[in-house]
C-alpha cells in the first residue's frame, strides 16, 4: 500500500487530484548516503538508501524494511521529488507558490497575477519560473486567463457520501468525450498547420467545451502533471510504478469535473502540451496520485489548515501504521523522514496516514477513516492489539 495523508477537508477535490513537481526530480538521496546499487525488480522511483530495502510482502503490497538498527532521531530520508502539487485556490494569495510558505493567513507581498500564484520573496519567485519554464508559465497563464474569465465556478464537491463511479462508469465517462476531444485536437493542430480548413463542427467543439463548467483545482491539478510530465519525460515512469486505484473519482461529478478539464485542456493549453494531454495522461494522474498523495498543510498549528496536496513519488513506499515508528515533516518542498523511536533491523518502516487529529481517534472510527480514504482495512500492531 502507498502513502497519502489522510485528510477530511482533502476529500474536497483532492482525494484525485494532483501536483506539481520539480525537474530535479530525482527521488533524493540523503547526504549520508553511500551509493547503492538498485535492485533489479525495484519500480523507478523506489528510494534507496543503507538504511532500509523496499520490498514486496505478501500482504501490503511493497513495504519498507529497515537493513539495521537505526537510531531514534535519524533522518533516514529527504524526499525532494515532487512531481505534482495542487495549491487550493483559495490559498493562492497566502501561500507561495513555491516553497508553501505560509504567514499565518497574510497576503503574500509579491504575486504574480498573469501565473496566478503569489511567492514569499523574489528568489522563490524566479525559481518557480525556473522550474516551471516557458512552456510551464505559458500553461499557468493560459489557466489563468480562462479561469479569470469565469464567473461561476463549479461548487465545491464536498460530499464523500456518494457511490465512487465504478470503472465501467469511468471508461464510459472518458469514451463519451473522445470525439469531442478529437475534433478540439484537430481545430488546435490546424493553427499551426498552413491550408488546413477548420469546419463549423471543429469550432462548435470547441466553443461547446468552452462554455462548459470549470473547476479550478481539477484543472491545476492536471496542468500540473502535464507540465511535470512535459518537462521530465523520463520521470514519468516513477509516477506510473505507483500503486494505483483503479477508482480514483470520489463521486460522478467528480469524474465529469475531469473529463471537463481534459476538454478545456485541449482547448487553451499551449501547443507543444497537446500530445501530451491525452485521456490517458488524466487517467494516470488520478490512479496514481489517489493513494499516493501527502497533504500540504500549515507547519503550526498541528497543520490545522490544509492548502492542497501533492505526489512525491519515493515517499508513497511507506506504508501506513496507527503507531509509526517513523515521524515526517515537510520543509519547504522536501519531506523528511526521522526514525521517531529505535527501530531494529528487519523492522517494518511505517508513516501514518492520519492527520494531528485523525490519531486521537477511537480504534474503529480510525479502521473506517482510513477504509474509506485508503481502502484498506488497517492491520497494524495497534489495530491488532485489542
Ligand atoms: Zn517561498
Ligand atoms: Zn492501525
Amino acid at each position: 500500500m502507498d502513502a497519502t495523508e489522510s485528510d477530511s477537508s482533502v476529500l474536497v477535490a483532492s482525494d484525485s487530484v494532483f501536483s506539481i513537481s520539480r525537474p530535479s526530480s530525482a527521488s533524493s538521496i540523503h547526504p549520508n548516503d553511500i551509493p547503492n546499487d538498485k535492485p533489479s525488480d525495484l519500480p523507478a522511483g523506489a528510494p534507496i538508501s543503507p538504511l532500509f530495502q523496499v520490498r514486496h510482502t505478501p500482504t501490503a503490497g511493497r513495504a519498507v524494511f529497515a537493513t539495521q538498527d537505526i537510531p531514534e532521531g535519524t533522518i533516514v530520508w529527504r524526499s525532494e521529488d515532487l512531481s505534482l502539487s495542487v495549491l487550493l485556490r483559495e490559498y493562492r494569495r497566502e501561500v507561495c507558490g513555491q516553497c508553501f510558505g505560509y504567514d499565518y493567513g497574510r497576503d503574500l507581498d509579491i504575486r504574480d497575477k498573469t501565473v496566478g500564484f503569489a511567492f514569499c520573496s523574489e528568489a522563490c519567485q524566479e525559481k518557480w519560473r525556473e522550474e516551471n519554464g516557458e512552456i510551464g508559465v505559458q500553461a499557468w497563464t493560459a489557466v489563468e486567463t480562462f479561469v479569470k474569465k469565469r464567473s461561476k465556478e463549479d461548487s465545491d464537491m464536498v460530499d464523500t457520501d456518494l457511490p465512487r463511479p465504478k470503472v465501467k462508469e469511468i471508461q464510459q465517462a472518458w469514451e463519451n468525450v473522445a470525439a469531442q476531444a478529437a475534433l478540439i485536437r484537430a481545430a488546435r493542430e490546424s493553427e499551426q498547420t498552413v491550408g488546413v480548413a477548420v469546419t463549423k463542427q471543429h469550432k462548435k467543439a470547441v466553443q461547446k467545451a468552452l462554455q462548459q463548467n470549470i473547476t479550478p483545482d481539477v484543472m491545476s491539478f492536471c496542468v500540473s502533471g502535464l507540465v511535470w510530465r512535459y518537462l521530465n519525460p523520463n520521470q514519468w515512469e516513477r509516477v506510473e510504478a505507483l500503486a494505483d486505484d483503479k477508482t480514483p473519482y470520489h463521486s460522478s461529478d467528480d469524474l465529469g469535473a475531469f473529463t471537463r478539464t481534459y476538454l478545456h485542456l485541449l482547448a487553451i493549453l499551449p501547443l507543444q502540451l497537446l500530445p501530451l494531454v491525452t485521456a490517458e495522461s488524466l487517467i494516470t494522474l488520478s490512479s496514481r496520485d489517489s493513494h499516493n498523495s501527502f497533504g500540504i498543510r500549515s507547519l503550526e498549528d498541528d497543520g490545522s489548515e490544509f492548502f492542497g496536496y501533492g505526489c512525491w513519488p519515493a515517499a508513497s513506499y511507506f506504508n501506513h501504521s496507527c503507531g509509526p515508528n517513523i515521524e515526517k515533516r515537510r520543509e519547504g518542498r522536501a519531506w523528511f523522514f526521522t526514525a521517531g523511536k529505535e527501530i531494529k533491523a528487519g523492522q517494518e518502516l511505517c508513516i501514518t496516514y492520519l492527520s494531528g487529529e485523525e490519531r486521537k481517534l477511537s480504534r474503529g472510527k480510525r479502521m473506517l477513516r482510513l477504509k474509506k480514504t485508503w481502502g484498506f482495512d488497517c492491520g497494524c500492531e495497534r489495530c491488532e492489539a485489542l
